[in-house]
């Protein structure tokens, strides 16, 4: 009998690979072709992505996969628990598809099983939301799951490093120009979850968001979770309003490539260069400039490397080691 029986997880996952195939196929339908596809291709993404990433198509309709998942036998509870239907407010009887009209993309676990899906607005219309994710479930936990770590732990563990994106696009435009090591956080801040699963590949990151204030917010957030977690952080600065995906597009893959390597910063570089001028006017916010980088410092677990990095700062900040070292020791007691 338990052999016959699908475990709840199990009937997930059929009904998440289920639902992948038919965004798939319907990529390459009529209505599919002459939006989505068309869509895709204006973004420069190839066939050959498009299937490496599972790259799909929701039709525009009410009912396209409930109806066709409950023909191949789904039970409507699966696709509710699934998150792939929803039921109508007031009306819970009433069932809807959650995707429609938009493009897909397949969020794979680690083992490359579509476990759920991110969906993209093809319309200007601002009164809806750029991208809908699939909600929590039990085979899909945000906090543990990056984008695209399935066809990047390859290329993170022959390359000893990963990078980190914000966005679905980053992930698929860097390897179309070539580099694999890439995974997105998809705009939630970093997890420790998502930290743990990094470091079962590589004990290097390069943090790479996109080039606004959100972007370095967040960067500056992630450099500090990354650090604590006990990786290596580097982090890359992208021009005014450019993000991976349009800035690899603009200058093409060589030249972005020739970008990373060219400025890569460790953090402190990074965070001593995002206040570069302000530092030079102003010996006041130099002071909060080194405090701040005394403080990622001070999240390093391991006080050799804590050390080598204090030393950095003093010679990239001009200012003495011991007043480094005396600034690292205060917050490092007022942590414990
Ligand atoms: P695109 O290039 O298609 O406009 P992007 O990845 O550059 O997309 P950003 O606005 O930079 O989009 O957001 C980064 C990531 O954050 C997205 O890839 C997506 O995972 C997530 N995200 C963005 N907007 C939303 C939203 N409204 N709801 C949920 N997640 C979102
Ligand atoms: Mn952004
Ligand atoms: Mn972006
Ligand atoms: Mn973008």
């Amino acid at each position: 009998e338990q052999n016959q029986e699908h475990t709840e997880r199990e009937s997930l996952l059929i009904a998440m690979n289920f639902a992948k195939d038919f965004f798939v196929k319907n990529l390459q339908s009529e209505e599919g072709r002459s939006i989505g596809l068309s869509y895709f291709k204006e973004r420069g993404f190839t066939p050959q992505i498009i299937e490496k990433f599972d790259l799909g198509y929701a039709l525009n309709g009410w009912d396209h996969l409930l109806s066709e998942a409950k023909k191949a036998g789904f039970q409507e509870e699966i696709l509710l628990k699934a998150g792939l239907i929803l039921q109508k407010e007031g009306d819970p009887s009433r069932l809807y598809d959650r995707f429609r009209g938009r493009v897909t993309f397949t969020i794979h676990n680690i083992s490359g099983k579509p476990i759920a899906f991110g969906a993209r607005i093809l319309t200007k219309d601002k009164n809806q939301p750029k991208y809908i994710n699939s909600p929590e479930t039990p085979v899909y936990h945000k906090s543990d799951v990056l984008y695209g770590i399935f066809q990047a732990k390859k290329a993170i563990r022959d390359q000893d490093n990963c990078y980190l994106v914000e966005g679905y696009t980053d992930v698929i435009s860097m390897h179309l120009s070539g580099i694999e090591n890439v995974v997105a956080s998809s705009g939630t801040s970093l997890t420790d979850g998502q930290i743990k699963l990094i470091r079962r590949f590589t004990s290097h990151v390069t943090v790479l968001y996109d080039g606004d204030a959100a972007g370095i917010k967040a960067s500056l957030r992630g450099i500090d979770l990354l650090l604590e977690g006990g990786l290596n952080v580097k982090a890359v600065v992208f021009p005014e309003g450019e993000d991976p995906d349009s800035y690899s597009r603009k200058v093409g893959s060589q030249q972005f490539q020739d970008y990373l390597k060219e400025n890569s910063r460790d953090f402190i570089g990074f965070k001593i260069g995002l206040y570069k001028d302000e530092i030079a006017k102003d010996p006041i916010r130099k002071a909060e400039v080194i405090r701040e980088v005394v403080q990622s410092i001070g999240k390093i677990p391991d006080p050799i490397i804590r050390s080598v990095y204090a030393k950095e700062a003093s010679g990239l900040l001009q200012i003495d080691e011991e007043i480094i070292f005396a600034e690292l020791n205060k917050s490092l007691i007022k942590h414990q």
